[in-house]
C-alpha cells in the first residue's frame, strides 16, 4: 500500500483496514521481551527494568525496558560527544541522504508502527497512521529545509578586498526528551531537527511510552547513522532528568512535556553557562462560537478536538465559550453528538476514543469531573468506565461541563483528559478576554462566517497556532511545511515553531567568518 499523506487522511479504504490489522496480529505476536538501550552501538541491559502494559489491557505487558542509570547516561553523552566532529564534518548533504532513509524506513515500516501506537498509547488506527506519517513527514521537511537553505551559509561581503559569509553551525550533543502522546512524532521530529543540523544525540522517551521510542531508534539505527551519533536510554524522568541538567557535556537540551517540567528544566539548564533548551509545554486551548458560524461543522470541530485521543493532545480543546445566542441549540447539538461517542478497544475498526494513558491520568478526571460537579453542570458524561469488557483499561466518558463561573480554575488547569469547560459569552471582545486570560498560549479556534470576526480574533488572541472553522479539530491537527506548531506564554518558550520554517535553525549558533583580500 502507497503512503498515506496528509490529503489522503480523510479517505483510508478497505486496504488500509487490512493491512493495519495485520501488522496489529504481527506485533502482538512479537510483545513481553526484554528490550535493552542502545548507547554507542551497543545493546545495553540494566540491573533493573520496568514493564511497559497496554492502557486498553493493563494485563498485556508489551514488553520489559532498562532503567537507565545516571552512569549510562554519561556513557552515552559521552558517546555522542566522542562522534560529533565527524558527524559534523560529514555536512549536510551526506546527514539529509541518511534521515530520508530514516523517512522511507518509517513509511515502509508505517504500519507495525501504527499497531505499537494503538497497543501502546491507546490511539484508534487513524490517529495512529496519521502520527506515523507525520513523522515521516517531520524529517523529510527538516531535511528540505537544510537544502533549500543551502545549508544556512550566506554570503556577507561588502567589498572586493573582503569576503565574508555567515554560518550556521550545530552546538554538539544534544538530550531529546520526548512525551508519552506524540512518541513517534515528537522523538522522531525533535531527534531530526538536532541530526540534521549537525549534532548527535541521547534520546530518551517517556516511561509511559518507551516501546515507541525504541521503534524510531531502530529506525534511526537502521538507516545507518554512524556508531555514537544517536543514543536511545529507558528509564524515570527524576533519575535520568538530574543527569541531563548537570552533565556538563551536554550542549542543548530539547523537551516537549508538561509546563512544570518544562520550566524547571528551562530555569536550571543554563544556570552554569549558557546553553539552548527548548521547552514545547502544555496547553489550555479555547474555542469560540459565534452566531454565525456553522454548527454543524462547529459541533463536529469541537468534539473531535476535546474528545479525540481523550483529551490528551497539547492542542485539544478544553475551554468552549459560546455566544449566548446559540448557546441552547449549539449544547445540544454538541451532547447528541457526544453521546453517539464509540468508546472502546483501540485495535477495533470502530473505536474513536481508546483509553486514557495510565491510572494517574483517571485520578486527574476524577478529579476535574468533581470540580465540575461542584461547579457547574455536567451536561454529558463524567465516569469512569470498569464494566462491559472496560475492567482492565483506563477508560472514561469525554465530558462536558457547562455553566461554570468563567474565574474557575477549570479554564486554567491542564488535565489531560476529556473533559471540556463551558462557559457563555455575550460578546467576541468578551471571548478573546477570556481566551488571553490563561498562562498558556499553544492553540485556539473560532467558528465564524464574518470575516471582521475572523481577522479580529487573529488579531488579539495570544497564542501559537490559530485556527477558523476548522472541521477536522477546532484546536487540533498540524502538518510539516502546513501548519508551523508551536507555544507562546507557557506553552513554549522558543517563540520558534516545531513543523514550520525556523525549526531547525533553533539547533545551530551562528559563526562570522571574513577573509581580508
Ligand atoms: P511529562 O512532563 O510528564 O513528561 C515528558 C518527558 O519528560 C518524559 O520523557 C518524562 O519522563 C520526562 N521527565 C519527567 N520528569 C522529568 C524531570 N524532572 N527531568 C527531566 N525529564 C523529566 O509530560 P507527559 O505527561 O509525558 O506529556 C503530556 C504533556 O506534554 C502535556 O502537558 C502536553 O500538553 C505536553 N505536550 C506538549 C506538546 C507541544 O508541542 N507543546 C506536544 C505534546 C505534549
Amino acid at each position: 500500500m502507497e503512503k498515506i499523506t496528509y490529503a489522503s487522511l480523510g479517505s483510508l479504504g478497505e486496504s488500509f483496514h487490512h493491512s493495519f490489522e495485520e501488522a496489529a496480529l504481527r506485533v502482538r505476536s512479537q510483545l513481553g521481551q526484554s528490550h535493552p538501550m542502545w548507547i554507542n552501538g551497543r545493546s545495553v541491559t540494566s540491573r533493573s527494568n520496568f514493564p511497559d502494559r497496554s492502557p486498553a489491557h493493563t494485563r498485556l505487558v508489551l514488553g520489559r525496558f532498562a532503567k537507565g542509570s545516571a552512569a549510562q547516561l554519561r556513557e552515552a553523552i559521552e558517546g555522542a560527544r566522542k562522534a560529533f566532529p565527524a558527524w559534523r564534518d560529514l555536512g549536510w548533504r551526506q546527514r539529509i541522504v541518511l534521515l530520508r532513509k530514516a523517512a522511507d524506513l518509517i513509511n515502509q515500516r508505517q504500519f507495525e508502527l501504527a499497531a505499537v501506537l494503538t497497543l501502546e498509547v491507546g490511539k484508534n488506527r487513524f490517529e495512529a497512521i496519521a502520527e506515523v506519517s507525520e513523522t515521516a513527514d517531520l524529517i523529510t521537511y527538516y531535511c528540505d529545509q537544510l537544502e533549500k537553505n543551502g545549508g544556512y551559509e550566506i554570503p556577507m561581503s561588502l567589498s572586493a578586498s573582503e569576503t565574508t559569509r555567515s554560518v550556521l553551525k550545530p552546538y554538539g550533543v544534544w538530550g531529546v526528551v520526548s512525551p508519552f502522546n506524540f512518541p513517534m512524532a515528537l522523538a522522531g521530529g525533535m531527534a531530526a531537527g538536532a541530526l540534521v543540523t549537525g549534532n548527535t544525540v541521547v534520546f530518551k522517551p517517556a516511561s509511559d511510552t518507551p516501546f515507541s521510542g525504541l521503534k524510531i531508534a531502530e529506525i534511526f539505527r537502521d538507516a545507518g547513522l554512524p556508531t555514537g551519533v544517536f543514543h536511545f536510554i529507558t528509564g524515570g524522568g527524576g533519575t535520568l532528568g538530574r543527569e541531563f541538567l548537570q552533565n556538563p557535556n551536554l550542549d542543548g537540551l530539547i523537551f516537549t512535556g508538561s509546563r512544570d517540567v518544562g520550566l524547571s528544566l528551562l530555569h536550571e539548564f543554563g544556570q552554569k553557562r549558557p546553553r539552548p533548551c527548548i521547552t514545547e509545554m502544555g496547553g489550555k486551548n479555547p474555542a469560540v462560537i459565534m452566531p454565525s458560524a456553522n454548527l454543524h461543522h462547529a459541533v463536529e470541530g469541537v468534539y473531535r478536538s476535546a474528545f479525540g485521543m481523550g483529551g490528551q493532545k497539547c492542542s485539544a480543546c478544553s475551554r468552549l465559550y459560546v455566544h449566548r445566542a446559540i448557546h441552547k441549540a449549539f449544547m445540544e447539538m454538541l451532547v447528541a453528538k457526544t453521546e453517539s461517542c464509540p468508546i472502546g478497544d483501540p485495535l477495533d475498526r470502530e473505536t474513536f476514543l481508546g483509553p486514557l494513558i495510565n491510572e494517574h491520568a483517571v485520578d486527574v478526571y476524577e478529579h476535574a469531573v468533581r470540580q465540575g460537579k461542584r461547579e457547574g453542570r455536567v451536561a454529558y458524561g463524567g465516569h469512569v468506565l470498569k464494566r462491559d469488557g472496560f475492567e482492565r483499561g483506563y477508560f472514561v466518558e469525554p465530558t462536558i461541563i457547562d455553566r461554570i463561573p468563567k474565574s474557575s480554575s477549570l479554564f486554567q488547569d491542564e488535565f489531560f483528559a476529556p473533559v471540556l469547560a463551558v462557559a457563555e459569552v455575550g460578546s467576541l471582545e468578551e471571548a478573546v478576554r477570556l481566551a488571553n486570560d490563561s498562562d498558556y498560549g499553544l492553540t485556539a479556534g473560532i467558528f465564524t462566517e464574518d470575516p471582521a470576526e475572523r481577522d479580529q480574533f487573529f488579531r488579539d488572541v495570544e497564542a501559537g497556532v490559530l485556527y477558523c472553522n476548522r472541521r477536522g479539530g477546532a484546536t487540533t491537527g498540524a502538518w510539516p511545511g502546513v501548519q508551523s506548531f508551536g507555544g507562546w506564554k507557557c506553552s513554549g518558550s522558543s517563540g520558534k515553531s516545531a513543523l514550520g520554517p525556523h525549526y531547525v535553525t533553533q539547533f545551530m549558533r551562528e559563526q562570522s567568518q571574513t577573509v581580508i583580500h
